[in-house]
């Protein structure tokens, strides 16, 4: 029987709503026990939360000074000796931190990575987007080895969390960190908005915009609808927003409850990042758009005006 092991993101004490979506997908692989493991300098907030997650068996944590910040170097020796404990599966988000600490994961036990896992169709068989999305592929794992996985959390709902109490335990793990990496600090954008990886709503603006000044109809727009800001590359490449806030291909892929695009023709590559969003919401002064083939709700003309005219009708 499986026995999946789950590594926590987690920043500022508080866990990344992408660990409860590898919760949903584990759930999938009918596993024996499904366990979380936090690795932090002070882990217990971030465990108890964990151990609400429906379906969690256990939490166990790791608490090291060295585990402060999230070094891929630091963190994925640490999750390799974790899983020597009867581990079936080692599964991560497929976000820049699981992109980033996997391979290592994988490499440190001598197992091929299974990537994006957007479908579980057996303990060792699984389906996950390849060409940008445009073509879905069955994958299957040799049952034999561990296997390590990242799931790609926009297919997956978050674990719903209240209703489980699971065991938390400190686990003690001897394994010698590397001295070679070390955190010399963190450059992020300070931003009171949600966060567009996991916002239930998300407007994102186009090159149609012009500047980085129009761009400020889009976060009008986003603060009265509670909603996250994204933008096509076109807009990023133009320096109209920064490139954290791209959806898309080589952005963010993102499964929010409603997506509004604003001066986007809907390229395939912006299409991939918005694929599993719930509503989709377009305007375009392009009736012929690609946009609009797969909005639900299609406005046509010019977002100068619309846009304005949106945002003062929305309570
Ligand atoms: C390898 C690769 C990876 C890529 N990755 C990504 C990615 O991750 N994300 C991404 O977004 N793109 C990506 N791209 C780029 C992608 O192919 C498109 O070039 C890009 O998405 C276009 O951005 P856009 O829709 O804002 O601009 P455009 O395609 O120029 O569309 C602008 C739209 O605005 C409309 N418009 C103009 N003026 C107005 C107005 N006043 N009112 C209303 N509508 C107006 C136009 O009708 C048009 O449809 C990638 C490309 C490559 C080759």
């Amino acid at each position: 029987m499986s026995k999946i092991l789950i590594v926590a993101e987690h920043l500022d004490g508080k866990l990344n709503p992408s660990t409860a979506r590898c919760v949903t997908c584990a759930k999938d692989i009918q596993a024996a026990a499904i366990d979380v493991l936090v690795l932090a300098a002070d882990p217990a907030a971030i465990a108890a939360e964990a151990a609400k997650l429906d379906g969690v068996t256990k939490v166990l944590t790791v608490a090291r000074a060295e585990n402060a910040h999230a070094l891929a170097a630091v963190v994925a020796p640490q999750v390799a000796a974790a899983a020597k404990a009867g581990y079936t599966h080692v599964l991560a988000p497929s976000t820049t931190f699981g992109k980033d600490v996997l391979p290592r994961v994988a490499a440190l036990l001598g197992v091929a990575q299974v990537s994006d896992i957007s479908t579980v169709e057996g303990t060792h068989t699984f389906k996950r987007p390849i060409y940008a999305g445009n073509a879905i592929v069955t994958v299957e794992a040799p049952a034999g080895s561990v296997l390590v996985g990242t799931v790609r959390t926009a297919s997956y709902a978050a674990a719903a969390s209240g209703a489980n109490a699971a065991p938390v335990e400190a686990l003690a793990l001897d394994v010698a960190l590397p001295s070679h990496t070390r955190f010399v600090g963190l450059a992020q954008g300070k931003s009171d908005r949600p966060d567009l990886q996991s916002a239930a709503r998300v407007v994102s603006g186009g090159r149609a915009l012009g500047s980085s000044d129009a761009f400020k109809i889009i976060y009008a727009l986003a603060d009265k609808l509670g909603a996250a800001v994204g933008a096509s590359r076109a807009a990023v490449d133009a320096g109209y927003v920064p490139s954290d806030l791209q959806v898309g291909q080589t952005g963010k892929i993102i499964a929010p409850e409603l997506y509004v695009a604003i001066g986007i023709s809907g390229a395939i590559q912006h299409l991939t990042g918005i694929k599993d969003a719930g509503t989709i919401v377009a305007i375009n002064k392009d009736a012929e758009a690609p946009i609009f083939e797969i909005a639900d709700y299609g406005l046509v003309g010019d977002l100068f005006k619309l846009v304005p005219e949106l945002t003062s009708a929305v309570g």
